[in-house]
């Protein structure tokens, strides 16, 4: 990686602002229901307590829109993050102003202290150079370790590095030699697998895996506006008529490019989305015109495996089949146990709901790299650059 990571600045007595995502899911009474972000940030964190700097760590949680909200105060964030790291870790009530300075000044090597959500000012999100001055003040070097905010432009992730010296966290620098090994220097066979909700949240990546990939395999809700492009019926399934013509060009340019698309050759379907509702496999000739289709079926499980036993990268994005409703969820989980299974392969999953997805199987520790990223992983794989991370000093 061309960045400087907290590896290459002297971080010892020195106050280090971070920027982390702990933009994880609360239940409604309050506990931390996800906390894979938190054990993310820990190998920085852990870095920079063992190298003697001051920690002060800054993340947002929801949609606060400016206001305090007391629901999304940081309380329940600090103590799971106390617990895991084994430290006592001050969570303070504002994340700017005369009392934060206070706390902040009077730190001592090896303390942790979290600022109170940031979204809570407006001047947050609207990138506000004050604000960001007002944020930057507090520590002496700045570290974004937020791959997963790495896309939006705020004050915490882009205004601060106009103040402080910025460098890359582990988990910033991980990501980021992750995705970059995958899109500038695959080992072929490199098969992009995409499911998901929409092809039309996928168009970007899919154009820019385009020169890349050898095979797409194709499943989630978008293969239906594939199947409807090649003139299979559909029933009641997931579609965007306005990206027919979309998948048409993709599938043709594949073809002349030489690129596989592969698409289903059976599916699960239901007359509806709900836990315990009847299913089925048909093939994909057969979906009745009353059903959805949810799942892919065992079918297109095995060719699928036959494909990516070949490959020697894999980039995946976007859930199979509905993997919230067990019964959908098989597709999704078969694939992942078998990526889990594979040697010399690089595989490179992320998004949302699918890290989520992987999660819940146990399937994220058997996959190369597993990104804390929803909407910054889908960009950075659109080729983009991503503000929080062009701002970071080069090495
Ligand atoms: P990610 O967050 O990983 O990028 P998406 O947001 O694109 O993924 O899509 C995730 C959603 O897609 C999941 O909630 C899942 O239920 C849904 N999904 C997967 N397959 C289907 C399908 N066949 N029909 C409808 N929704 C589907
Ligand atoms: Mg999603």
């Amino acid at each position: 990686m061309s960045k400087k990571t907290v590896r290459d600045i002297d971080v010892s007595h020195k106050r280090v602002l971070v920027r982390v995502d702990f933009n994880v899911p609360l239940s409604p009474d309050g506990k931390v229901l996800d906390d894979f972000r938190i054990r993310a940030a820990l190998p920085t964190i852990n870095y920079l307590i063992e190298n003697n700097a001051k920690v002060i760590l800054m993340t947002h949680l929801g949609r606060p829109k400016g206001r305090v909200v007391p629901n999304l105060r940081l309380d329940p964030v600090a103590k799971v993050l106390s617990e895991l790291i084994n430290r006592p870790v001050k969570k303070l009530d504002d994340c700017i102003g005369e009392e934060v300075k206070k706390e902040v000044f009077s730190m001592k090597d090896g303390d942790i202290v979290l600022l109170e959500n940031l979204r809570f000012h407006k001047e947050e999100k609207e990138n506000n150079p004050e604000f960001a001055r007002e944020l930057a003040s507090l520590g002496e070097v700045y570290v974004d370790d937020a791959f997963a905010t790495a896309h939006r432009i705020a004050a915490s992730t882009v205004g601060v590095a106009s103040y402080l010296p910025a460098v890359a966290g582990l988990l910033m620098e991980k990501e980021i030699n992750a995705l970059t090994k995958v899109l500038t220097a695959p080992e072929h066979p490199f098969v992009a697998v995409l499911g998901g909700a929409k092809v039309s949240d996928k168009i970007g990546v899919i154009q820019n895996l385009m020169n890349k990939v050898d095979a797409f395999l194709i499943g989630g809700g978008m293969c239906f506006t594939f199947l409807k492009a090649k003139g299979y019926k559909i029933g009641y399934s997931l579609c965007e008529d306005e990206k027919l013509s979309f998948a048409q060009e993709l599938m043709k340019e594949a073809k002349e490019k030489g690129i596989k698309v592969i698409l289903p050759a059976d599916v699960v379907v239901t007359p509806e989305i709900k836990e315990g509702a009847p299913s089925k496999v048909v093939d994909i000739e057969e979906i009745p015109g009353d059903e959805i289709g949810v799942d892919i079926g065992p079918k297109t499980v095995e060719i699928f495996k036959n494909e990516l036993s070949k490959a020697k990268t894999i980039v995946w994005n976007g859930p199979l089949g509905v993997f919230e409703i067990k019964q959908f969820a098989k597709g999704t989980y078969d694939i992942a146990e078998f990526i889990g299974t594979l040697e010399g392969v690089t595989a490179v999953a992320g998004g949302g709901e699918t890290a989520a997805a992987l999660r819940r199987f146990g399937a994220d520790k058997k996959i190369t790299h597993v990104s804390t990223g929803g909407g910054a992983f889908l960009k950075f794989l659109e080729g983009h650059s991503l503000p929080a991370i062009d701002v970071l000093e080069e090495k």
